[in-house]
């Protein structure tokens, strides 16, 4: 640990740099509108895990950690990500400079491996404080916006046919979403297509649909369903299969995009993919990638590589759904949109100001860092414990 200290070279100037102070953790319990229902898990409310840095400058950050039903997505939860955190990664923070955003993950990434939700966590509150510190956007932090609005996906998971329609003509109605997403995999694959068939049909040139399968097929099974799901007028099939090979020999068979989502852990396995032409598309995840910095990485391949991107979602709250704005802001392709709905998902409001979703859109923010402020009141009230403080 001593030669770890040395890692960053105090220079003059760094000497005078603000340095981290304080890493604090908190889980944040807090209700759906409606079960979510996966082929892996069926959510009734999402924790949050926040993480808050405060700076020697008086400056603080905060970032967040979700995972999709617990364990049932990957290797990380909640209270993994805040044990992780409070005992490994908060120890490498503090009492460094808080200006080397980048150095310091890669600091953090010597000493931690894995844990890729836990260090976009981090690295966000660190990417929020050094933007309230210059007064820059995280947007330009990471490169500079190329847009101030981003499309939203609506995903249609209550289970039900009939109710999943209605949801979809109240959106179309509130002109909040027009792309629909329809979790399927855990029925028979005959009922699924109707499923679809049927919203389709319902929707018609009105909204645009596609389905996220969650790895529960077959490969047998990903060829009958994606055949049929393409007569049925869906455009897009995300993750059908669960090994990164079978997805190389499903894509360009059907008349449907393939898009790689939990195959896809950043920029390694971006690569990997790429090289074998295993997906038509990218859904990029902040959290799942290790952050921003790898998903703009990510990014950057699937460009080279002719493979569209779409701004995935771990169904965050605010903070993990602005960062991954303010890093999708600045892709030089975003041919898919995004589906950052994570915050309408949840019943409760935890800004003082809450997101602007209109017109089909969502607006990146404008103030500095993140450009959000967090209602402490309301996450104190929704806390599973207190903030968990680590000093220096
Ligand atoms: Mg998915």
């Amino acid at each position: 640990m001593g030669d770890m200290n040395k890692l960053i070279a105090p220079s003059d100037t760094a000497l005078a740099a603000p340095v981290v102070e304080r890493v604090e953790t908190v889980l944040v319990d807090l209700p759906t509108i409606r079960p979510h229902k996966l082929s892996v898990a069926t959510m009734n409310g999402q924790t949050l895990m926040l993480v808050r840095i405060t700076c020697s400058d008086g400056v603080t950050g905060v970032g967040e950690g979700t995972t999709i039903g617990g364990l049932a997505y990957g290797g990380e939860s909640p209270e993994s990500m805040r044990l992780a955190i409070d005992r490994y990664v908060a120890p490498l923070l503090i009492g460094q400079d808080a200006t080397r955003v980048q150095a310091l993950m890669a600091r953090v990434g010597s000493m931690v491996k894995e844990n890729r939700f836990s260090k976009s966590a981090v690295e966000t509150a660190l990417l929020d404080a050094h933007g309230k510190r210059l007064g820059l956007p995280v947007s330009e932090l990471l490169g500079g916006r190329r847009r101030d609005r981003l499309p939203v996906a609506w995903t249609l998971a209550s289970g039900d046919t009939g109710r999943d329609i209605d949801e979809a003509e109240r959106m179309l109605d509130l002109r909040r979403h027009r792309i629909f997403k329809l979790k399927i995999g855990a029925r028979p694959l005959s009922d699924d297509i109707a499923h679809v068939a049927a919203i389709k049909r319902a929707l018609g040139e009105r909204g645009a649909v596609r389905v996220d399968v969650n790895m529960a097929w077959s490969e047998a099974d990903a060829a009958r369903g994606m055949a049929a799901l393409a007569d049925a007028g869906c455009e897009l099939v995300e993750q059908p299969v669960a090994q990164a090979s079978a997805l190389g020999r499903l894509v360009r068979r059907f008349p449907l995009a393939l898009m790689a989502d939990e195959s896809l852990t950043g920029p390694d396995s971006a690569f990997e993919i790429a090289r074998v032409h295993g997906a038509d598309v990218f859904a990029v995840k902040l959290e799942q990638s290790g952050g921003a910095f790898a998903a703009l990485r990510v990014a950057a391949i699937a460009d080279a590589a002719g493979i569209g991107l779409y701004g995935g979602t771990m169904l965050e709250g605010a903070v993990g759904t602005i960062v991954s704005a303010h890093a999708f802001a600045t892709f030089a392709q975003l041919q898919w949109g995004t589906e950052l709905f994570g915050p309408l998902l949840l019943t409760e409001e935890i800004l003082r100001e809450p997101l602007d979703y209109s017109d089909f859109h969502l607006t990146v923010p404008t103030g500095p860092g993140l450009g959000i402020a967090l209602d402490e009141d309301r996450v104190a009230a929704f806390a599973r414990d207190g903030f968990d403080r680590k000093r220096g």
